[in-house]
């Protein structure tokens, strides 16, 4: 008995949820951190690094001081 009123519980959540357009918002929010974080590719090397984490130099970005240098 007490089962079964969670499991209603949960799908009546859902169902608010779903109908209220939260689950898209959180979509939406889950998308736009991943696209905060901006991946580059490094001129030498080609792997990829995040933004903030590249060495740039001469207009080029690179993953490490060590592919900046090579
Ligand atoms: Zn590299």
């Amino acid at each position: 008995m007490l089962f079964k009123l969670v499991v209603f519980g949960f799908v009546a959540i859902l169902a608010y949820m779903f109908f209220t357009g939260k689950l898209g918002q959180l979509a939406k929010i889950k998308k736009q951190k991943i696209d905060a974080t901006n991946m580059i590719e490094c001129e030498t090397c080609g792997s990829y690094v995040a933004e903030k984490d590249a060495v740039h130099a001469n207009g080029n970005s690179y993953c490490s001081k060590s592919c900046r240098d090579a």
